[in-house]
């Protein structure tokens, strides 16, 4: 019988969001303090979640959602890097 060698190959991406002085910094009426600010589409494609996804983690307060005076819609630093934290945590998880 010949030898056989299984390799499981795992893999991790590591994204590090970091403030920029560019971004707009906005109340946060969760976090109850100035945060900085993310578009959603930035958001969505740092989670690489859809806007469907987004918006469920919008209602269930993972990411918080800040409307700004021209109508469009922020997320809040503080939230979506908990959000990235814990997506990190769920692929550490499925490690053996
Ligand atoms: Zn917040």
């Amino acid at each position: 019988m010949a030898n056989r060698t299984i390799i499981t190959i795992y893999t991790r991406q590591k994204t590090i969001a970091r403030r920029l002085e560019a971004f707009p910094v906005r109340p946060c009426p969760l976090c109850r303090q100035e945060v900085a600010a993310v578009t959603v589409e930035a958001a969505a494609g740092l989670l690489q979640i859809d806007m469907g996804e987004l918006s469920r983690l919008v209602d269930g307060s993972v990411l918080h959602k800040l409307a700004t005076t021209l109508g469009a819609s922020l997320i809040c630093c503080p939230s979506l890097s908990l959000a990235l934290a814990q997506q990190e945590k769920e692929v550490r998880t499925e490690e053996p």
